[in-house]
């Protein structure tokens, strides 16, 4: 069983905390501004009860794909300014990853202070494809600790130094952040109420079968939109025009059809959709149904019919999960079937997952109460994993204790 923060009594000892603040920049006349900080928010409970049971708290977090070298746009500086804001005290970012300026501030810590080290993936290390490589950062961080906290749920899924191999090195324990994603995942995986429906749309639908061919299992319906519902159109011989097809993957879906139809669960796909002759000319945009999309224009969006037909079935479900945009909601004119998924969504009352990158950002940009959702995850690859059914190698080094090194300055860490 995985620790979780409860289990672990943290006064007075040095946790390293694994975050995921992976947030978006912008730089406006030469100032660096977070656009969405919604992710460190999502890290705030683990963060105040840490500091509030008297732990001296260490952050690893990334930011961005500097590969391996310092690249001092992708500076954890803003980062550590804004979390020290919502949690109400200064959180010192030092200009180091790992080494003895990190362990010499460490080691004069006081318990309830918090502080960051630089962007973890400056050091090669971090994401290194050799083990040993990121054994030796890991074993660097676990001598400046007494135990690990595994809470960026955005990375879970990643084999990483500050994910993976420094977990094995200390006793661990899940943070408040991964414990609640983990908990929704598991009562929609595990025993979800029903009917139980899971909407997918998205652009590919490679992207999405191993996440169709592990809830199919499960689930009672299937809605499907998005680019991705093209390509089950054309499998069912409708001439799809322009649209978004994957010719490699029709076999494929027609044996997921297959299989759906033997364990009686329904697929339902648009009936119409909007379509345009290209991405950029929302002029020729219109509503056809799906035997009627002309050969030259493609399919953008589900069409009112549909949206309207997928908002009810929705509200009228118990469990809902939805991974994946109905159409290209980047785009005003071809985001309203998005908009109404999203709000069907907000206003069913069943309980309501919404996971992947591109659909937790649909429901912000769009405006929806996010509140009105059971959960939105906070990890697009990790709640796809998840869906997938896949253990999480992040997850899973926080039970496998390899080497224990505690410090010696501190007690053996004793679960309370
Ligand atoms: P998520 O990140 O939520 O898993 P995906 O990454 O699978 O979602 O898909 C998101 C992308 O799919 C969006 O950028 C959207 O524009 C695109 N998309 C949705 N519908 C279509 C379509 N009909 N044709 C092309 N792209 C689409
Ligand atoms: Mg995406």
């Amino acid at each position: 069983m995985t620790a979780l923060l409860d289990d672990v009594d943290f006064a007075g000892r040095t946790v390293l905390v694994r975050a995921d603040f992976n947030v978006p920049l912008a730089t406006v006349e030469g100032v660096t501004k977070i656009i969405d900080d919604g992710r460190i928010r999502a890290a705030l409970p683990t963060f105040s009860y840490l500091v509030a049971a008297g732990a001296r708290v260490v952050v690893l977090a990334h930011l961005g794909r500097p590969k391996g070298s310092v690249v001092p746009a992708l500076s954890l500086t803003p980062v550590a300014a804004r979390f020290g804001e919502l949690l109400g005290q200064a959180v010192p970012l030092l200009p180091q990853v790992c080494g003895d300026d990190v362990a010499d501030v460490v080691s004069k810590m006081s318990d309830g202070d918090v502080v960051m080290l630089e962007n973890v993936r400056f050091d090669p290390r971090e994401t290194s494809k050799d083990a040993s490589e990121r054994g030796d950062l890991a074993a660097s961080w676990s001598r400046l600790a007494d135990a690990y906290v595994g809470d960026g749920f955005g990375v879970v899924h990643r084999e990483q130094a500050s994910v993976t191999d420094v977990a094995r090195l200390l006793p661990s324990a899940a943070g408040r952040l991964v414990a609640t994603e983990l908990a929704a995942f598991s009562q929609v995986l595990t025993d979800p109420a029903r009917p139980y429906l899971v909407v997918l749309g998205g652009a590919k639908v490679s992207d999405k079968l191993a996440v169709l061919d592990h809830l199919i299992n499960n689930v009672d319906r299937l809605l499907i939109g998005g680019g991705m519902a093209f390509t089950f159109l054309a499998a069912q011989g409708y001439d799809v025009g322009c649209s978004l097809l994957e010719e490699s993957m029709l076999d494929l879906v027609r044996a997921i059809s297959g299989r759906a139809a033997e364990l009686g669960v329904d697929i339902v796909l648009p009936t119409d959709v909007v379509v345009a002759r290209g991405l950029h000319d929302t002029v020729s945009a219109t509503v056809v149904p799906v035997n009627a999309i002309p050969s030259d224009h493609m399919g953008l969006d589900i069409g009112p019919v549909t949206a309207a037909a997928f908002s009810a079935e929705i509200v009228s479900a118990q469990t809902v999960v939805w991974n994946g945009p109905m159409g290209v909601f980047e785009v005003p004119e071809f985001s309203a079937g998005t908009r109404a998924v999203a709000m069907a969504m907000a206003r069913s009352a069943a309980f309501t997952v919404v996971g992947g990158g591109d659909s937790a950002a649909a429901i912000r940009s769009l405006g929806i109460d996010e509140s009105a959702m059971s959960h939105i995850s906070t990890g697009g690859g990790a709640s796809l994993e998840l869906l997938e059914g896949r253990d999480l190698p992040g997850l899973l080094a926080l039970d496998e204790l390899v080497e224990p090194t505690l410090s010696s300055t501190h007690p053996p860490l004793k679960e309370s």
